[in-house]
């Protein structure tokens, strides 16, 4: 008898799947710790589990849900002591099963994304991306709110949660803020969101990009949440509007930070004070919300994370001529996820690797070019990246009539008292357990505390923080 042909040929896995790498994996647990997802649905996911059967067996992995849930953060791969590329695996799982029309698995990751996860349509589009695999995006989005719209069915027939009348201040309305909200608000708490924008919703809001990120859709969620009774005041901000301590001196039984890292790194360059030279948080921002935003003809971001190839491949829609990116290690070092990388270069980004900017010129007060140095890298630094060292002797010149500068984001926590203790980097120290601060009753969570990251490191905070101050509650009305 023939024997039925495999739907995943064996030397693809081979080639995907270093079998020697596997081989002298020791099962630390490095990459399951350090995914969100796993934390988020427990036992259901488990990442290092889930190669060794796509190694023993790809084809029944095709009839499973589990690749369906990499959210892409990358975590796993930058922690694991053998450098195994997961979720480059996972992708290739996905597209099989696409190939082999299993589509029945999607719908089982879909139902787990929303019993557990908060946000769960924007995560979707965000992080989990199965339109990478080849599906259609209006499909996925409607296959989610049918599945959605069956879940709030199911919780309206369960009892209704009976008021606990605690009230809770939230500080800050970005996925870490919203999650706290949201978990708490079904067990009956009384939550109230602080937002200094305008409109709620933190990065998602403010800065990435509509065509990644549809405003309405999150309008959606927003929405949603506020339909669990959740008050959402914008347009505070805690420190101007209203003090912290004015907070916790009001009926709040606990208080959550949850305010991000929205101040752009200071960069001290020479020239960077002249026209035309921009930080990519402004630029984004500026590019969601105004109508006519200038952009240049030719235009060069500095920086390698993701904010850098959001902000290059929105000057090109923008209409840019051309947009170069200066990195100043090799692509390896990036810190911004491989396929943000690949789809900027597709779009028509150039990207130039080892590669630093010494200082900015300008003619009447406007840029008029970058001088650059070429790099060289050393042995790895405390980052455990190899350190940049300049080349001498190789500076050259390079025209533009834009410098957009994406080189990181910080926490801006001038607002707290005191006794709140901060890490040297300047983010809040919290207890990584219960993610209380050093003062009873606050806790803070999502890039305020490990500084730019994630959505769904700040969900998975988020998640943590609001089961904690449940708990915390609950030990005030013993
Ligand atoms: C351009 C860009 C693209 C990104 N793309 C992705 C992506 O594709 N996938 C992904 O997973 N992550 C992405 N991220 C990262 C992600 O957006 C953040 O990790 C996430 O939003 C952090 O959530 P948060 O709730 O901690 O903070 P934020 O989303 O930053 O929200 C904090 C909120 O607090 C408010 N606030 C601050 N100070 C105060 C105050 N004193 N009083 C009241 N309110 C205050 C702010 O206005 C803001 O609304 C991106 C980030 C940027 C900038």
């Amino acid at each position: 008898m023939e024997a039925s042909k495999a739907l995943v040929p064996k030397e693809d896995i081979r080639k995907l799947l270093d079998g020697e790498k596997l081989e002298h994996c020791f099962e630390c647990g490095i990459c399951t710790a350090s995914c969100s997802i796993a934390d988020l649905l427990g036992k259901d996911y488990n990442p290092r589990n889930l190669l060794e059967k796509i190694f023993l067996n790809p084809d029944a992995v095709l009839a499973s849900y589990e690749p369906w849930l990499c959210a892409w953060c990358y975590r796993c791969y930058k922690r694991c002591p053998q450098g195994l590329k997961l979720p480059e695996i996972f992708l290739y799982m996905r597209t099989a099963a696409v190939k082999n029309a299993f589509t029945q698995p999607l719908e089982i990751a879909f139902e787990k994304i929303v019993d557990n996860i908060p946000l769960s349509i924007v995560t979707t589009l965000v992080c989990f991306h199965p339109e990478r695999a080849g599906l259609e995006i209006k499909k996925i989005l409607d296959m989610i709110e049918h599945i959605r719209i069956e879940h709030l069915k199911k919780l309206k027939k369960k009892k209704t949660v009976k008021s606990s009348g605690e009230k809770i201040a939230v500080i800050g309305s970005g996925p870490a803020g919203l999650t706290v909200a949201s978990e708490l608000a079904r067990k009956g708490h009384k939550i109230t969101i602080f937002e200094a924008f305008s409109e709620p919703g933190g990065m998602l809001r403010k800065c990435i990009p509509e065509y990644r990120l549809p405003k309405w859709v999150l309008a959606k969620e927003i929405q949603f949440i506020e339909d669990l009774g959740v008050e959402i005041k914008t347009g505070v901000k805690v420190g101007e509007d209203v003090n912290f301590d004015d907070l916790r001196k009001g009926n709040y039984r606990a208080i959550f930070i949850g305010t991000g890292a929205n101040k752009s790194q200071a960069f001290k360059i020479e020239g960077g004070d002249l026209e035309g030279v921009i930080h990519a948080i402004e630029f984004l921002w500026n590019a969601n919300y105004k109508e006519k935003v200038k952009v240049g003809k030719d235009v060069v971001v500095i920086g390698g994370g993701n904010v850098a190839m959001d902000t290059a491949k929105t000057a090109l829609r923008l209409n840019a001529d051309k947009v170069t990116i200066l990195y100043r290690r090799s692509k390896e070092e990036m810190p911004a996820i491989p396929w943000e990388v690949k789809e900027a270069e597709n779009e028509g980004v150039k990207i130039e690797f080892l590669v630093a900017p010494k200082k900015i010129l300008g003619k009447n007060g406007k840029v008029s070019a970058v001088e650059c140095v070429r790099i060289q890298l050393g042995e790895p630094d405390e980052s455990g990246r190899r350190k940049p060292t300049p080349i001498e002797g190789s500076e050259f010149t390079r025209e533009t009539d834009m410098v957009i500068l994406a080189i990181g984001e910080i926490p801006d926590l001038g607002f707290l008292p005191k006794e709140i203790e901060l890490n040297e980097d300047n983010t809040v120290w919290v207890n990584p357990i219960t993610m209380e601060t050093s003062v009873e009753g606050i806790f803070a969570g999502g890039d305020a505390v490990t500084g730019p990251a994630t959505i769904i490191e700040a969900i998975r905070a988020g998640k943590r923080a609001a089961e904690s101050i449940e708990n915390y509650v609950k030990s005030l009305a013993r």
